[in-house]
């Protein structure tokens, strides 16, 4: 009842008429209107969240939810960066697609832009159809004045990490997997940067959504914590970050909270200054949460699907469209993006998937 305008006062029964968006009444004012009325934004908060601009890196759970909310907080400039498409297994917890973006396999990147154009025009979204690495991160990031962190992999992590201590732009960590995740703001000069806490990525077996699955609950609240801690950056209420990494587990009913502190003085990355991920130093191949793939980004190419369809026909299955050709042969999948990185599900071999790509697509 709250969206029919002319009795919108009787939300909580007072029986009182507010005036529509009309004459007088700024669209924005209305439809930010119970944002607006949160004393810890205010009309103050709101002007800087439309003036502000945020990178999301990563269209999964966590960026689906994080650009859903922030869209409809009203943040005016959203990068959105994502390497992947969509798929049915995506839909139990990526709000923002639909069975038809998975029909499709449309790029999440642009799905996103799609849909959050559905119920925000007046911002401007930039789509990204790419994989965050140290050749293109100063181009895609440039401009955005936060970080979020929506990624499913460690590599990339730190890589913003570099990019954001370098640069002095605050990012936020954010992680999930089964009931479990975690969160932490990163702000340089101020508190310890991913680096300081974790010197080195976790080693051994690391539990993925692949292996451990994941609850829609777990990473949506990941997801909220986080936008709430950007909301607070861009509205300038600093005072009210938490300086603390969070971890819970809903299934457990467990949560902790451990100060971070300030900057290590003998970090690599704060410390002394060093960039290794941003040099492109220490960059491996990556693998895909969620399933058992090789991404392939070391060729860039364009790419012309239909003559690819037609060389590759005699050997299994294709679909293609604007943005992505799959090619189904034996136990492998690839999925080729027309600059030419390219996906092979099936495998977790590099060898092997290298090879696929110089055999199929070429060396
Ligand atoms: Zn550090």
């Amino acid at each position: 009842m709250g969206n029919q305008r002319p009795t919108a006062a009787a939300d909580h029964g007072v029986q009182q008429l507010k005036p529509a968006a009309g004459p007088g009444v700024s669209p924005a004012a209305d439809r930010y209107s119970r944002q607006i009325l949160f004393p810890g934004i205010g009309p103050k908060g709101q002007e800087r969240i439309s003036a502000s601009h945020v990178a999301i890196v990563g269209c999964g759970a966590t960026g689906s939810a994080l650009a859903t909310l922030l869209a409809r907080a009203g943040v005016g400039k959203i990068t959105i960066i994502d390497r992947d498409y969509v798929e049915s297994s995506n839909l139990q917890r990526q709000i923002l697609f639909t069975e038809a973006d998975a029909l499709e396999s449309r790029p999440k990147a642009l799905a996103a832009a799609a849909h959050i154009g559905e119920f925000n025009a007046s911002i401007e979204v930039r789509p990204a159809v790419a994989d965050l690495h140290p050749g293109n991160i100063e181009e895609l990031l440039h401009g955005a004045e936060i970080v979020l962190d929506a990624t499913d992999n460690f590599e990339t992590r730190y890589l913003i990490n570099d990019y954001a201590i370098k640069t002095n732009i605050p990012w936020i960590y954010a992680a999930a997997v089964a009931a479990y995740g975690a969160t932490m703001n990163i702000l340089p000069g101020e508190t310890a940067c991913l680096a300081c806490i974790f010197p080195e990525p976790p080693g051994g077996t690391v539990e993925t959504c692949d292996t451990a699955g994941i609850l829609n609950s777990a990473v949506n609240l990941v997801a909220s914590l986080e936008a709430t801690e950007a909301l607070k950056i861009l509205s300038g209420a600093r005072n009210a970050l938490r300086r603390t990494l969070l971890s819970f587990d809903l299934w457990q009913n467990e949560h902790s909270e451990i100060a971070t502190g300030g900057p290590r003085h003998d970090c690599l990355v704060c410390g002394h200054r060093e960039f290794h991920h941003l040099a492109g130093e220490r960059r491996p191949h990556i693998t895909l949460c969620g399933r058992n793939s090789v991404q392939i980004h070391e060729h860039h190419r364009v790419v012309d699907f239909s003559e690819i369809s037609r060389r590759l026909s005699p050997h299994g299955t294709i679909k293609f469209n604007d943005t992505i050709l799959k090619f189904w042969h034996g136990a492998y999948e690839i999925s080729l993006f027309d600059d030419g990185r390219a996906i092979i599900k099936g495998t977790t071999d590099i060898a092997l998937a290298r090879t696929l790509y110089a055999r199929f697509i070429g060396s």
